[in-house]
């Protein structure tokens, strides 16, 4: 158990008014959560303070070889007034997969959870309810040695932000356009790919806005190696549904497994669907394309949770999926897991943490 010191603001901001004009990750709460880490001292001073601005040193290792990681999660607000995050430990465990990664100290599961509960409870206020609305968790750890050499850092900060954020989409789920991309890769086995990390991001950047100059909104990844095997969205996990089948990559080390994807695969199979995690290939998804037997494509993500995808691009093949609308099984996902979300549907997967 931590000890978590509460140092509250005195100076609280305005809340927003408009819950329709929230966006994603712009505004952010009162509070935050900070930890300090010290080789030989392990995780200390965990307090919730107000939102402020840090002061780093210039040469601290996290602004020049990149020793950093995120996770994001979501509280909602239930109909009843409850406060539910989703499968925070899910979150917790992908974190500490990452911090092994990266040579970041990890971070006990139940003092990980402690921190989020402590801060989301201080702010539980700015938690929004209109439909589709929630309060984004951004936990995440940065390197703070002030050194220019290349090793793990002997000093890590540990916070945990808050953002309220709006419905994703404004006028119900909007299928997106794809970019399937053959220049660029985003990671490969062995690297980074698996673990939430910005350095993931930074590579895909110069993708996306090519992908956003040819009018699409996101890019779809080919493995590192062969350039052939469909991987991954850019913050979202990629499913298929071919022939009645529902087809995902399988988790191969380059790509980051996603707490949505895990939930589709168990609810898709709950129903009696047969889930395929295998490779897939290029060529296999433009052939399925061709003949009709690519029903529906989706992506699967925190952000947006479940993600309609109206329109695949691969070099001068554009495959259509669904005429331009969201098609069942999607629908039935994204109702589905925003249902048990926000306590609308039961929870029989046990998958909801209340905060108190
Ligand atoms: C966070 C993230 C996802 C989505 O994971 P969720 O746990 O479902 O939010 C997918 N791909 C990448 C690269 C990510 O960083």
């Amino acid at each position: 158990m931590l000890n978590i010191r509460i140092e509250k603001t005195t100076a609280p901001k305005a809340k927003p008014q408009d819950e329709s004009k929230l966006g994603f990750g712009k505004i952010f709460t009162d509070h935050m959560f900070v930890m300090n880490y010290e080789t030989g001292k392990g995780w200390f001073d965990p307090r919730v303070v107000p939102y402020q601005s840090l002061s780093l040193d210039p040469s601290a290792m996290v602004f020049h070889y990149g020793q950093e990681m995120f996770e994001g999660l979501k509280a909602y607000r239930t109909e009843d007034g409850r406060v539910l995050m989703f499968r925070p430990n899910k979150n917790i465990e992908r974190a500490n997969n990452t911090n092994k990664r990266i040579c970041i100290p990890e971070i006990p599961e139940e003092d990980f959870l402690q921190a989020m509960q402590a801060v989301v409870s201080v702010d539980k206020d700015w938690i929004p309810t209109a439909p589709g609305t929630s309060l984004y968790i951004r936990p995440f750890i940065i390197a703070t040695d002030p050194f220019l050499g290349v090793r793990p850092s002997d000093t890590y900060l540990f916070i945990v932000i808050l953002s309220p954020v709006g419905a994703y989409y404004a006028s119900g789920l909007d299928p997106v356009k794809i970019w399937i991309e053959d220049e660029y890769v985003r990671a490969v086995k062995g690297g980074i790919g698996e673990a939430k990390t910005g350095g993931n991001y930074v590579a895909s950047l110069k993708a996306q806005m090519k992908a956003h100059d040819e009018g699409y909104s996101q890019v779809l990844w080919l493995d590192g190696v062969e350039r052939k095997y469909i991987e991954e969205v850019g913050a979202m996990n990629i499913f298929f549904k071919i022939n009645g089948k529902v087809v995902t990559p399988m988790l191969n080390g380059s790509i980051l497994p996603s707490v949505t994807r895990a939930s589709c695969i168990e609810l898709c199979k709950s129903w009696g669907y047969e889930v395929e995690e295998r490779r897939i290939s290029v060529d296999e998804l433009v052939e399925a394309a061709r003949t009709g037997a690519l029903e529906e494509c989706w992506g699967s993500g925190t952000a947006a949770v479940i993600s309609p995808v109206g329109n695949l691009r691969f070099e001068d093949e554009v495959m259509e999926i669904g005429g331009g609308n969201i098609g069942p099984l999607s629908q039935r996902l994204y109702d589905t897991v925003t249902g048990i979300q926000t306590g609308k549907v039961e929870d029989t997967f046990g998958w909801t943490v209340e905060v108190k």
